[in-house]
């Protein structure tokens, strides 16, 4: 039976790292029954609809799963970001981005291997902000609840069991900020006596920030508050090759939104240039979502194999490829691996 998968194709360089990865995604023989929507954010507010048009919303809650590209966001106006809304609107509280060394990219570490797991719907992306214009005051609430933080700590801690991982570091500045930070670290506490096979510590965030770039390899899984969870999946794509290269999930308990760690880029749009191995990568996080090992196996496969012969990469990471050549090299080392 066809998996029916909602598709985003998002705006700036979306569309064309979409498309690569969709490619990629048809090579396996699995089949797909996408269910495709272009209208999303700018394009969507330009033709008078909200930036999250509920049909967007109303696929993702029937099929469950979605395939997104990026979407752009408007500087300090406009309307609230696409991702935020429909992070909030699904309940897609986790957002996890494995940042493993790729053999063969030229990075600063041969053997970073970190999972973030990012607190995604709460902290300082609640959307509570105001401005008070006469006082030219400007606040945003950084909201943390009980309930929001068991999910996320629970989530992070059971990831870590199905994967094999061994240590979850805790992020936070409770030093600081003593109350929202303050009460993650506490229930961080209580929730890792029940998972007394992993071992559970925690940092305060700059510090770790700091050993993040020097010992990469000292850390595992990592969780954390949303804005420093956001710092921390860019600063562990520039460990291990930057933004091209780097997969993310938006997880709740009955959707999952897979999408690259990029933003839209707009300054290689419409260029043929894009890096699509980051949302290939997140395609392979959505196939093991629906439990497509062997075709998810396929594509990682591929990719490493590519990056390791330093064949028909993209200019981002050194190579002369296309985004579109670099997509059918994939496609068919998948074809080959699947006639194999
Ligand atoms: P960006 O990730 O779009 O780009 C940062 C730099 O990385 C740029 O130089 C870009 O060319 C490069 N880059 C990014 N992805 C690449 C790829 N796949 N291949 C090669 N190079 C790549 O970040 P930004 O410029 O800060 O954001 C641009 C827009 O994207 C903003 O409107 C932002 O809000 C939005 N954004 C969206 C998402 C999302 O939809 N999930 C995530 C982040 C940013």
């Amino acid at each position: 039976m066809a998996h029916r998968v909602t598709l985003l194709p998002g705006d700036g360089i979306g569309p064309e790292v979409t498309d690569a990865t969709v490619t990629v995604l048809e090579a396996t023989g699995i089949d797909f029954d996408w269910d495709r929507h272009q209208v999303l954010g700018q394009m969507a507010v330009e033709r008078g609809r909200p930036a999250l048009p509920p049909d967007v919303l109303a696929s993702i809650e029937s099929t469950g799963v979605a395939l997104k590209g990026p979407v752009t966001t408007p500087v300090g106006e406009g309307f609230t970001s696409v991702n935020v809304q429909l992070r909030q609107h699904l309940n897609l509280y986790a957002n996890v981005r494995p940042c493993a060394t790729i053999p063969g990219l030229d990075t600063r570490f041969d053997d970073v291997d970190l999972v973030i797991v990012r607190e995604n719907i709460e902290g300082l992306y609640s959307g509570i902000e105001h401005f008070d214009e006469r006082l030219q005051i400007a606040d945003s609430i950084a909201r943390v609840t009980r309930q929001g933080t068991e999910q996320i700590l629970r989530f992070c801690f059971e990831y870590a069991r199905r994967h094999d991982r061994e240590r979850v570091t805790l992020a936070h500045k409770a030093n600081i900020l003593k109350k929202t930070s303050g009460l993650f670290l506490e229930i961080g506490r209580e929730i890792a006596e029940d998972y007394p096979d992993i071992t559970f510590d925690d940092r305060i965030i700059d510090a770790l920030c700091m050993e993040l770039v020097m010992h990469p390899d000292r850390y595992d899984c990592i969780v954390s508050t949303n804005l420093f969870g956001d710092i921390l999946s860019d600063l562990g794509a520039g460990l291990i090759g930057g933004l091209g290269v780097t997969a993310g999930a938006n997880v709740g308990d009955d959707h999952a939104v897979f999408e690259a760690v990029h933003g839209s880029a707009p300054d290689i749009a419409g260029q043929n240039v894009a890096n699509p191995t980051a949302l290939m990568k997140s395609a392979t996080m959505m196939l093991r979502h629906l439990d497509e090992e062997a075709a998810a196996d396929a594509i990682d496969e591929s990719l490493l194999t590519l990056y390791r012969e330093q064949t028909s990469l993209t200019p981002d990471v050194g190579g002369e490829a296309s985004t579109t050549e670099f997509a059918e090299v994939v496609a068919d080392r998948v074809a080959d691996r699947r006639s194999a």
